[in-house]
């Protein structure tokens, strides 16, 4: 499976096809949305067949369509899944498919080139999280970003082995060093970190030790690595690495919640107090028009029909008539994965808030304006 990187995502984004359509399919398999896989298969078929339906009979996309469902039914294992991303054209060779640990929003189009827009939003949202862990003679040092393993570091510093054999007399001083050596090691630690931190950055950090070490690091910490701190796991440091991975797998899912939190809080601000808020699909949809948007918030799984304008691209919720140039207007199934795409094509910042029902207040979707 590839990872999502920059290069990756450029390479298919430069694909195109002459003589056939590509097929791209993003699927929300999300174990806590969908229990159980007919649920998001179900769901899968509905886009399939609205594809088929909007494929004029082509076979080649017939074909890709089969391979999609194909892979789908071939299972997910989804421990570490949560969205699914395939872009097909058979007639030229092309099939990739990724699977990411962060959910996407379920959606199949054809074109000439595969629809790269959500792996992008991805990769400009996902932050890299530095996992430390730390124990009297260990420490060991993770970086992890949508899901892979980045970077890697690890101390060992043994403790002197007689100090279990010393007599009653001797105790007193071992306890005063082996507090000496264990601040020492934490010193280290909180260096080891560093180091990786300036290596290979992340934005944030959390910490598994136990409690005194832990609050001996945190104090050692370099100011950097402090404001960076996103609380602590219960993960040993000799933990094997599905355990490690999983606490940070729950770390990310926590600390994108309180992203998503805190840009509807902004939004909510920002539409009853400076007017830079657009909060409901009408208003945000006319902001999109006049290419006002900063950063778009939609709750996750909302769709809406509306249309779309053939002359200007203009988007609207109701029709017949463009808003903005007069012409008539297209309808189109889904008018906010066009509000998404249309969002992505002028660089904004998409944010897909996940149960939030501050959002679902405002109308499940809103924008936060530049002006
Ligand atoms: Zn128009």
């Amino acid at each position: 499976m590839p990872a999502i990187t920059e290069n990756a995502i450029r390479q298919l984004a430069g694909f195109r096809a002459e003589q056939a359509e590509v097929v791209s399919c993003y699927l929300d398999v999300d174990g806590r949305r969908y229990l159980r896989h007919q649920d998001y298969e179900r769901e899968l078929q509905v886009l399939l067949r609205r594809a088929q339906e909007n494929a004029n009979g082509s076979r080649s996309v017939a074909t890709d369509l089969h391979r999609i469902e194909d892979f789908v039914k071939a299972g997910v294992d989804r421990s570490s899944t949560r969205g699914l991303a395939m872009f097909a054209c058979g007639a030229h060779g092309l099939w990739e498919a990724f699977t990411l640990p962060v959910p996407v929003r379920s959606h199949v189009s054809v074109g000439p080139s595969p629809a790269v827009g959500q792996l992008e939003a991805i990769l400009q949202d996902s932050e890299r999280l530095g996992v430390l862990l730390c124990d009297k003679q260990r420490a060991r040092m993770f970086v992890f970003e949508l899901g892979e393993l980045v970077d890697h570091s690890e101390l060992f510093e043994e403790l002197p082995r007689d100090y279990d054999e010393r007599g009653e007399q001797d105790r007193g001083d071992t306890q005063h060093h082996v507090a000496a050596l264990t601040s020492q090691h934490v010193r280290h630690a909180a260096r080891v970190a560093f180091d990786v931190f300036q290596g290979s950055g992340f934005e944030r950090l959390t910490i598994g030790a136990p409690d005194e070490i832990c609050h001996l690091l945190e104090a050692e910490l370099h100011p950097y690595l402090k404001e960076r701190l996103a609380g602590r796991i219960t993960v040993s440091a000799s933990a094997p690495m599905g355990d490690i991975r999983g606490a940070a797998r729950q770390v990310e899912v926590r600390v994108e919640r309180e992203t998503e939190a805190r840009a509807v809080d902004r939004l909510r601000e920002a539409v009853h107090g400076n007017g830079k808020g657009a909060a409901g699909l009408d208003k945000v949809l006319t902001a999109l028009n006049e290419r006002r948007v900063d950063r778009l918030l939609v709750s996750q799984g909302f769709s809406d029909p509306g249309w779309r304008c053939q002359q200007c691209g203009a988007l609207a919720r109701v029709g017949p008539t463009c808003p903005v140039c007069g012409s008539d207007l297209a309808r189109v199934d889904d008018v906010v994965e066009e509000a998404i795409e249309e969002a992505l094509a002028q660089s904004c910042r998409i944010e897909i808030c996940i149960d939030n029902a501050d959002l679902d207040v405002l109308g499940r979707v809103g924008a936060l304006l530049r002006y």
